[in-house]
């Protein structure tokens, strides 16, 4: 009998980030970008080779500054990513820098 506990399972790695863009209306300008943790990015700016995303809650004080870049169709999760500014959290983020 083949009984595993799940102590013996290895953890597994987080699954990866999916991305998907949504298109609001006709403006392409309004475009969002959509992960699937559900975290949501407007568009930044667009260099030659990268498009660059943030955050969409950026409050005037203390806004969120994590990034996602879309280069050759894929993409990057910034170096600041929702995970470590925990966007449910976000009010709070002050008190912790
Ligand atoms: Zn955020």
């Amino acid at each position: 009998m083949d009984d595993p506990t799940p102590m013996d399972i290895d953890p597994l790695p987080a699954p990866p980030v999916t991305y998907e863009i949504v298109e609001e209306g006709s403006k392409r300008r309004c475009k969002k970008l959509i992960d699937s943790t559900g975290y949501s990015y407007t568009f930044k700016e667009k260099t030659k080779t990268t498009d660059y995303w943030q955050c969409s809650i950026r409050p005037k004080e203390n806004p969120c500054r994590a990034t996602v870049k879309e280069k050759d169709g894929s993409f990057i999760p910034g170096r600041i990513t929702p995970t470590t500014t925990s966007q449910s959290l976000e009010p709070s983020l002050q008190q912790r820098l």
